[in-house]
């Protein structure tokens, strides 16, 4: 990672991806001072099987956790795109919407979905909206949102051109970079706790992420360690 910095901003399709994928990084970041900003890109309004459920109360009800997800880790600046659950494509309109608000929240780094995941692990098939976010979203970094040219509306909106540096992507089969999150994975289970919509047994959950350690985590002293693997990619040194 960049030696120090100061801004950070979560890119990815729903609410819940953000405390799913790397929770633990976020808390810690916040913890050391630095600001955090998430961009969602949908509302998460087909995640329901209840035959009672419409996409509308839903969409609500989703919005709603992800804020209160994100306050438990002490993230405030929450902002959704309009795009429908399970139907985001690459688009030059979703690219311009994400470029504006890096320019807006002009981050250093930026964590989204890697989308040459295709199988995460090799055998789980990786919902479509996670890789057309990554890949939009990366095109957004470079050469989009440094290059004044692009989208010069956003100039007459007083928004300036801002590269960001590096871009972490989660939900990925080649990680090179691992955050530490052992002290910090009773927070990230009580922000998972938050999106009770998608959680069907919280006590299974919480089991399943206290007993499944990353195998491929380094463990500098053997002893297990929860930790979060990111895929490294250098925008600009
Ligand atoms: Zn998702």
């Amino acid at each position: 990672m960049p030696d120090r910095f100061n801004k950070a901003m979560v890119v990815v399709a729903h609410p819940d991806d953000p405390e799913f994928f790397c929770g633990g990084t976020i808390a810690r970041w916040v913890r050391e001072g630095i600001e955090v900003a998430y961009l969602i890109c949908t509302r998460g309004d087909k995640g329901s099987n209840d035959p009672t459920m419409t996409s509308e109360r839903l969409a609500a009800i989703r919005e709603q956790e992800q804020r209160a997800a994100g306050r438990v880790l002490g993230v405030h600046q929450i902002q959704f795109l309009d795009y429908r659950d399970g139907e985001l494509e690459p688009s030059l309109r979703l690219r311009g919407e994400i470029v504006r608000e890096i320019r807006r929240f002009r981050p250093d780094v930026v964590i989204t979905t890697d989308p040459t995941t295709r199988f995460a692990r090799g055998i789980y098939p990786n919902h479509a909206d996670h890789r057309v976010v990554g890949d939009v979203t990366l095109d957004a970094l470079f050469p989009a949102a440094g290059t004044r040219l692009y989208y010069p509306e956003h100039l007459a909106e007083g928004l300036a051109p801002h590269q960001v540096s590096e871009a972490y992507l989660t939900v990925t089969n080649e990680p090179d970079l691992w955050v530490d999150t052992t002290d910090l994975i009773d927070l990230k289970i009580a922000a998972l706790a938050c999106h009770a919509s998608q959680i069907g047994d919280m006590a299974a959950l919480e089991r399943r992420m206290r007993e499944n350690v990353d195998p491929r985590a380094p463990s500098p002293d053997g002893r297990p360690r929860y930790a979060e693997g990111f895929r490294r990619i250098i925008i600009r040194r």
